[in-house]
């Protein structure tokens, strides 16, 4: 059986390293690169290859930046007595997109899993730790994703949360175990953020 060219077994074996792509998928996207004009084809490279240089995290609350000052850390635009605690940078834009918070975040990195090895001294806590001391907070928002790592470190947190004496929510997902923020549509999340319960 004839194989392709190298150029596109090489393409083809970067595909299939995105989440949800199998053989047949990554095959289409390299064929698809091939009709492509030259320009497109440059964007597409340089835009991966400057990816990580133009992209920093915000040494505050660990969302993504490209500019200088991060816009979810402007003290004087948000509210500073609530604290949205999240395990992913991208769960910040679901949250933005519901228009129902204006409160600050606090991205973890990760949940806790025993299992896996993931142990609290892998999420970013210290800061955290740092920002509960020094903002003016009246509530911690717990928004992790409903699996049984979620969970775990929901109930982390609230341990550890207690002494702050904060109100300490979570969000009211009402959804079926195991679902990740990430997939949950904004009228749904933005539900859930409004009926979240003190947890
Ligand atoms: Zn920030």
């Amino acid at each position: 059986m004839a194989r392709y060219p190298t150029s596109l077994l090489n393409l083809i074996a970067i595909f299939k390293k995105l989440p949800g792509v199998g053989s047949k998928t990554a095959e289409r996207f390299a064929f698809h690169l091939l009709s492509w004009p030259e320009k497109n084809l440059e964007q597409l490279a340089e835009s991966a290859r400057t990816l990580k240089e133009k992209i920093r995290q915000c040494p505050t609350c660990n969302s993504l930046i490209d500019e200088a000052h991060c816009e979810f850390c402007d003290l004087s635009r948000r509210d500073t007595s609530s604290l949205c605690i999240i395990s992913s940078a991208k769960d910040v834009y679901a949250l933005e997109e519901t228009r129902s918070y204006r409160g600050l975040y606090h991205v973890l990195g990760a949940l806790l899993s025993p299992l896996d090895g993931r142990m609290p001294e892998h999420l970013n806590l210290k800061q955290l730790q740092k920002r509960l001391e020094e903002l003016p907070l009246k509530e911690v928002i717990i928004a992790l994703d409903s699996t049984i790592e979620g969970d775990a470190t929901a109930l982390y947190l609230r341990e550890n949360l207690k002494k702050e004496g904060v109100r300490i929510s979570r969000l009211a997902f009402g959804l079926p175990m195991g679902s990740s923020l990430e997939y949950i549509d904004g009228g749904t999340l933005s539900r859930a953020l409004t009926g979240r319960q003190n947890f």
